[in-house]
């Protein structure tokens, strides 16, 4: 470490490393861990010293907040190694900033940037042997933070605690993406807490995924809540729409997370000339491009997966499948994000760090 970084971080160093227990062309997602993480403790109205640390359970009073009222939030982001092996963060000030603007609507503290940046430079530099060379391989980052003050009182907590944990992962495939497009359960509302990454937005959506999944679908794609009508977002995916030649996806809003990989391929799309339009499509209007022949893709975008082509849809009780296309949008905006993750083109946009 650094001395100036040293001054800034507690270091406690592991005895030993997991690294060569792991079978890394075989990885499954988010279950292997490297070797630290980053813990920073929130008490008496002020952020303590971020300590760098082995990677260990917890230790928390069962009438800890987190358990009984939810107040916690995460980021996913990913770092990537180049042919040089520096390794590179996408975009970090964007997750940094929609971090704490999920805190701010949980009731929780802001988290300093010298804790999230700062900190995840420190981490990342620590792991780097954990992030593998290639398209394809990925470390992905998992800051997130809990209420961690005990009593069962429905008030918000006076202590919390942000962690970061890293996670190698490998290409994400994600095989046949057929959707359900929601016409009664609701993921979001005007007014709550959709566009904030909180925990509860995510158990919220597993029972009604887990009845599309059922039914034969991968993923939902969430509607407005008030009609209905309205194409959102899927569960962990922003969506684009292509119609004849045009790029749709909804605008963001307190019912929508504002997704980095989403803001990313409307810059690129734009660069590669294509033309993108940020607004709402209903659910309408895609069942009748779909009859007429106008609809071309449908797409999710996120850190996952990067894009993820949807191969068909249901609404009430009509599947649509889409037809097979060539020189998709999806694809050619897959690779160029990709080479500006791996620096394999000139990052133009000042999107790596
Ligand atoms: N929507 C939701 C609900 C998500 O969980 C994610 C994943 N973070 C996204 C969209 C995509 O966001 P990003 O591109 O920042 O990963």
């Amino acid at each position: 470490m650094s001395s100036d970084i040293q001054t800034k971080f507690d270091f406690i160093k592991a005895n030993t490393s997991k690294i060569n227990e792991v079978d890394f062309e075989n990885l499954t997602f988010g279950n292997v861990f490297t070797d630290y993480m980053l813990v920073c403790d929130f008490k008496n109205g002020a952020w303590e010293k971020p300590v760098i640390k082995p990677y260990e359970p917890f230790t928390l009073d069962p009438s800890a907040k987190v358990f009984h009222y939810g107040q916690a939030i995460f980021e996913g982001m990913k770092a990537y190694k180049d042919e040089n092996d520096d390794v590179w963060m996408f975009r970090p000030y964007e997750n940094f900033s929609r971090f704490n603007k999920s805190a701010v609507r949980l009731c929780m503290p802001e988290v300093p940037e010298y804790v999230f940046i700062d900190g995840l430079k420190e981490l990342i530099n620590l792991e780097k042997s954990w992030v593998k060379k290639g398209k394809g391989n990925s470390l992905y980052i998992r800051p997130f933070m809990i209420a961690i003050g005990s009593g069962v009182i429905a008030q918000p907590s006076t202590q919390y605690r942000f962690c970061v944990i890293l996670s190698p992962a490998k290409s994400y495939y994600s095989g046949d993406v057929k959707v359900l497009i929601a016409d009664y359960y609701s993921r979001a509302a005007n007014g709550g807490i959709g566009a904030a990454k909180a925990a509860g937005n995510y158990s919220g959506q597993f029972y009604p995924t887990k009845l599309a999944n059922e039914q034969g679908f991968q993923q939902v794609i969430w509607t407005d809540d008030a009609t209905h009508t309205k194409l959102e977002e899927a569960g962990t995916m922003n969506v684009f729409f292509r119609i004849n030649d045009t790029l749709y996806t909804a605008p963001t809003s307190d019912r929508i997370l504002d997704g980095v990989t989403r803001k990313s391929l409307i810059d690129l799309a734009k660069r590669e000339g294509i033309a993108v339009e940020v607004r709402s499509v209903l659910v309408d209007e895609l069942v009748e491009a779909a009859k007429n022949g106008s609809l071309k893709e449908i797409f999710g975008a996120g850190t996952a997966a990067v894009v993820s082509p949807i191969s068909g849809f249901q609404y009430k009780d009509e599947y649509i499948e889409l037809p097979k296309i060539e020189n998709s949008f999806s694809a050619h905006l897959k690779e160029k994000m990709t080479n500006i993750q791996y620096k394999i083109e000139e990052d133009t946009f000042g999107w790596t760090v």
